[in-house]
C-alpha cells in the first residue's frame, strides 16, 4: 500500500480564503474587524519569524494585528500588565503569548491571566476545562487543525480507534478530548507507556506528537490507518538542515492509507486555525453567529 499524502497546505489555504470572506462579511454587516494581539518575550529568531508570519497572515485575511515585543529581562508583573492592557482593548479579540517564556516567568500564570474569551491558543484552564466537559470554547489550534484534516478525509470518526502519542497540554491531551467528542475510542500513549508498538498498531487513526525525529516506524502503523504527524524536528541531512516529523514518512506510507507529510501537513493548519479562533472570538464578543461554525 502507498499512502495518499494529506495536503495540509492546500486545505489551510482554502480555509484562509473562507476566513477572509467571512471577515469581509462581518466587517460589512457588523462593522467588526477581528484583531489578534501577539506578545513576544525575548529575541529567539524562530519565535520572531512565527510572530512576523502571524502578523502577515492576519493582514492577508483582513484582520487587524497588534504586536508587543519585550526584552527577556521583563518581570512577570510587567508582562501581566501587557496582557491586562490587551484584555481591556475592545479592538483586540484574540491574545497570544508566544511560548516558550523565559524561565523566571510562570507561563501558566500568564496564560491564565488572558481573558478566556480572548484566549485564541485555547490554553487557558477555563478553555481546557470546557473542552474536557464538552462545552463550546476556544480549542488549541494544532489539534483543531488535525481534527479538520481527519474529518475532511474520513468523514464520521465515530467508533474509530484513535491512538495518540504524546500527552502535552498543547497537543496530546486536547487532541484526545476532541477525538473523544467525535466518539472515537481513544488511547493516549506517553514516555512511560509499555509495549508502545502494540498500542500504535491498534490505531485506525494514529496521531504522533512527541518531538522525536522519525520515531514511529512503518511497522508500527496498522494497515490502512490514517497517520497525522504533528512533529516538527530539525535534523542534519547531507550537511544541510531538514525538517522531519515524528514519523518515518517513507516507512509509514507503506502501511497507512492517508498520511500528513512534514512539512506541508499539520504545520500550515495551526496558523489557519489561529485565524479561525480569532474570528470565532470576535464574533462571540458581539453575539454574531460564527460563520464557519
Ligand atoms: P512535549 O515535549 O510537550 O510533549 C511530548 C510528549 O511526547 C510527552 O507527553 C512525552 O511523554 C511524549 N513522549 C516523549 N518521548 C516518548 C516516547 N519515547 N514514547 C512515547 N511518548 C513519548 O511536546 P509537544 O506536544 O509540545 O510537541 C510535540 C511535537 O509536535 C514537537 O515536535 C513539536 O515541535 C510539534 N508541534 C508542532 C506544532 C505544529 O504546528 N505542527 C505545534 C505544536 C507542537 P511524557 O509526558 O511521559 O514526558
Amino acid at each position: 500500500m502507498t499512502a495518499e499524502p494529506i495536503d495540509g497546505k492546500a486545505f489551510a489555504a482554502t480555509l484562509r480564503e473562507k476566513i477572509a470572506a467571512a471577515v469581509a462579511e462581518v466587517k460589512a454587516q457588523h462593522n467588526l474587524t477581528p484583531g489578534l494581539a501577539v506578545i513576544l518575550v525575548g529575541d529567539d529568531p524562530a519565535s520572531q519569524v512565527y510572530v512576523r508570519n502571524k502578523g502577515k497572515a492576519c493582514a492577508e485575511v483582513g484582520m487587524q494585528s497588534f504586536e508587543t515585543i519585550l526584552p527577556t529581562s521583563i518581570t512577570q508583573d510587567e508582562l501581566l500588565a501587557h496582557v491586562a492592557r490587551y484584555n481591556a482593548d475592545a479592538n483586540v479579540h484574540g491574545i497570544l503569548v508566544q511560548l516558550p517564556l523565559p524561565k523566571h516567568i510562570d507561563a501558566q500564570a500568564i496564560i491564565n491571566a488572558i481573558d478566556p474569551a480572548k484566549d485564541v491558543d485555547g490554553f487557558h484552564v477555563i478553555n481546557a476545562g470546557k473542552l474536557a466537559v464538552g462545552q463550546d470554547g476556544l480549542v488549541p489550534c494544532t489539534p483543531l487543525g488535525c481534527l479538520l484534516l481527519l474529518k475532511d478525509k474520513l468523514g464520521d470518526l465515530a467508533g474509530k480507534h484513535a491512538v495518540i502519542l504524546g500527552r502535552s497540554n498543547i497537543v496530546g491531551k486536547p487532541m484526545a478530548q476532541l477525538l473523544l467528542r467525535e466518539s472515537c475510542t481513544v488511547t493516549i500513549c506517553h514516555s512511560r507507556t509499555e509495549f508502545l508498538v502494540q498500542e500504535t498498531r491498534r490505531g485506525d487513526i494514529l496521531v504522533a506528537a512527541i518531538g522525536k525525529p522519525e520515531f514511529v516506524k512503518g511497522h508500527w502503523v496498522k494497515p490502512g490507518a490514517t497517520v497525522i504527524d504533528v512533529g516538527i524536528n530539525r535534523i542534519e541531512h547531507e550537511g544541510k538542515t531538514k525538517l522531519v516529523g515524528d514519523v518515518d514518512f517513507k516507512g509509514a506510507s507503506e502501511h497507512a492509507k492517508f498520511i500528513t507529510p512534514v512539512p506541508g501537513g499539520v504545520g500550515p493548519m495551526t496558523i489557519a486555525c489561529l485565524l479561525r479562533n480569532t474570528l470565532q472570538a470576535a464574533c462571540a464578543s458581539r453575539g454574531v453567529a460564527f460563520p464557519l461554525g
